[in-house]
């Protein structure tokens, strides 16, 4: 169920500030406020989806490309493509997701090391 009292959905209706980099019609970005890494950006779909598994099943065919074409302009736009950079996306309580707005981190600025560090 998603829940439209959310941090993002708050942001999108600019009922709370955001440090924005992009936008269209199909997406918003802009800095995480907790950054991880020198560049962190938050990307994140206009519609109401709680993560990747909600979007993939149920967004249409133009708010997916849509979606996905914003990631790529932001990293772009943001001259990440020559250092490089790692998207990441959370889901569910394993993976720590902590917002219930599908939301895909950029993060660049630096080498960012092993992909994965885990607790046994
Ligand atoms: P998750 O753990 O859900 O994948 O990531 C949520 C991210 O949202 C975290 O990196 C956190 O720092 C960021 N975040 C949480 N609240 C806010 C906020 O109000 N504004 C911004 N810009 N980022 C936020």
């Amino acid at each position: 169920m998603y829940d439209p009292e959310n941090i993002f959905a708050k942001i999108l209706r600019g009922e709370i500030p955001c440090n924005k980099v992009f936008e269209d019609d199909h997406a918003l970005a802009f800095r995480d406020i907790a950054p991880q890494a020198p560049v962190h950006v938050l990307v994140i779909p206009k519609g109401a989806y709680v993560s990747m598994d909600d979007f993939s099943e149920n967004a249409s065919d133009a708010e997916i490309a849509g979606f996905i074409r914003a990631v790529g302009q932001v990293a772009r736009e943001l001259g990440l493509v020559e250092p490089g950079y790692r998207l990441l996306a959370n889901h569910g309580p394993d993976s720590h997701q902590e917002v219930p707005h599908l939301h895909v981190h950029i993060f660049a600025g630096q080498p960012l090391g092993p992909m994965l560090t885990t607790k046994t």
